[in-house]
C-alpha cells in the first residue's frame, strides 16, 4: 500500500487514516527468531504539514518464539507504535541536518508497506526470552529451572570469566 503525496497535499493538513495488513509469511522469512506469526494489522494516519510528511500509528500481531534460555515456545502479543517524518529528497532540510530523523522521499508516494515491515522487524527481539528473568535450563541436569527447582549446585559464573575460575581452581 502506498500513499500518494498529491492526495496528502489535497487534504491541506487534514490527516488521512489508513489500515493495512502486512504479509505474515514474508516477515517470518526475514527474521531468524520468528517461528510463527499472525497477519500484522496496522492502523494509522498520514498528514502533510508544510513541507514535512508524517506517518504514525500502531500495529499488532501475535508472534511465536522459542525462548533462547529455556527453549520453551511462547507467544508474544506484539503492539508496536510507529512514527516517521519525511521530506522530499531534494528538500534542503535533508542535507542541512545529517543527524535528523527525517527520511528522504523519492518519487511521489510513501511506500507504507515497506516502511512498516522495517519498523516491525526492528521491534522483534534477536534474543527472545519467555520472561525477562527466565532462569533457563540447568546446565547440570537439564531441567527447566522456571518449573522445577533441582538441587544441582551451579555457581553462576559469567561465561567470560569461566576460564579464570578454572585457573584459580587448578592453582589451589
Ligand atoms: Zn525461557
Ligand atoms: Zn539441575
Amino acid at each position: 500500500m502506498n500513499i500518494k503525496l498529491a492526495e496528502l497535499e489535497h487534504r491541506k493538513g487534514e490527516a488521512l487514516p489508513f489500515q493495512l495488513t502486512l504479509d505474515a509469511a514474508e516477515l517470518k522469512g526475514r527474521h531468524n527468531e520468528i517461528r510463527g506469526i499472525t497477519p500484522v494489522n496496522a492502523e494509522g494516519e498520514a498528514v502533510q504539514l508544510g513541507n514535512l510528511y508524517y506517518v504514525k500509528g500502531s500495529m499488532k500481531a501475535d508472534v511465536d518464539f522459542v525462548c533462547a534460555r529455556c527453549l520453551n515456545p511462547f507467544t508474544h502479543h506484539a503492539a508496536i507504535d510507529f512514527s516517521e517524518t519525511f521530506a522530499l529528497a531534494d528538500d534542503p532540510i535533508i542535507s542541512e541536518d545529517e543527524d535528523s530523523d527525517i527520511l528522504p522521499l523519492e518519487g511521489d508516494e510513501i511506500e507504507l508497506t515497506a516502511l512498516l515491515q522495517e519498523d516491525f522487524l526492528l521491534a522483534m527481539p534477536t534474543f527472545p526470552l519467555c520472561e525477562e528473568d527466565c532462569k533457563g535450563l540447568c546446565p547440570s541436569c537439564g531441567v527447566n529451572r522456571n518449573e522445577v527447582a533441582c538441587s544441582c549446585k551451579n555457581e553462576r559464573i559469567d561465561p567470560r570469566l569461566a576460564g579464570l575460575a578454572d585457573f584459580f581452581k587448578d592453582s589451589k
